[in-house]
């Protein structure tokens, strides 16, 4: 994902908007985008590959929230915050 980061002449550019990871130097230029008209991209990730998976700590986070729904299913005799203790206990440090 990319966020505006500035605008000219020549085109609109493009930084990661990764906010942690500021070692990243993944960025984009495209044309200025106008009315009915296709975005042309200059400069795109191929180009300029972003040093880190896109969005890891969003989909880690969906991976959690799925895990913990699928355990209130499994144990139903179980209040969901009981599981919610044991599945954050059992979730490695960094995540
Ligand atoms: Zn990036």
């Amino acid at each position: 994902m990319y966020v505006r980061s500035r605008e000219s002449k020549r085109g609109v550019y493009w930084d990661c908007e990764e906010p942690r990871n500021k070692e990243c130097a993944a960025r984009a230029i495209t044309a200025v985008p106008r009315l009915n008209q296709d975005i042309i991209v200059f400069k795109g990730p191929e180009e300029s590959p972003h040093d880190h998976p896109p969005n890891r700590e969003a989909s880690d986070a969906e991976v959690f929230r799925e895990r913990i729904k699928r355990k209130t299913a499994e144990h139903p005799e179980q209040p969901p915050a009981q599981l919610l203790q044991t599945e954050i206990a059992s979730v490695p440090d960094g995540v």
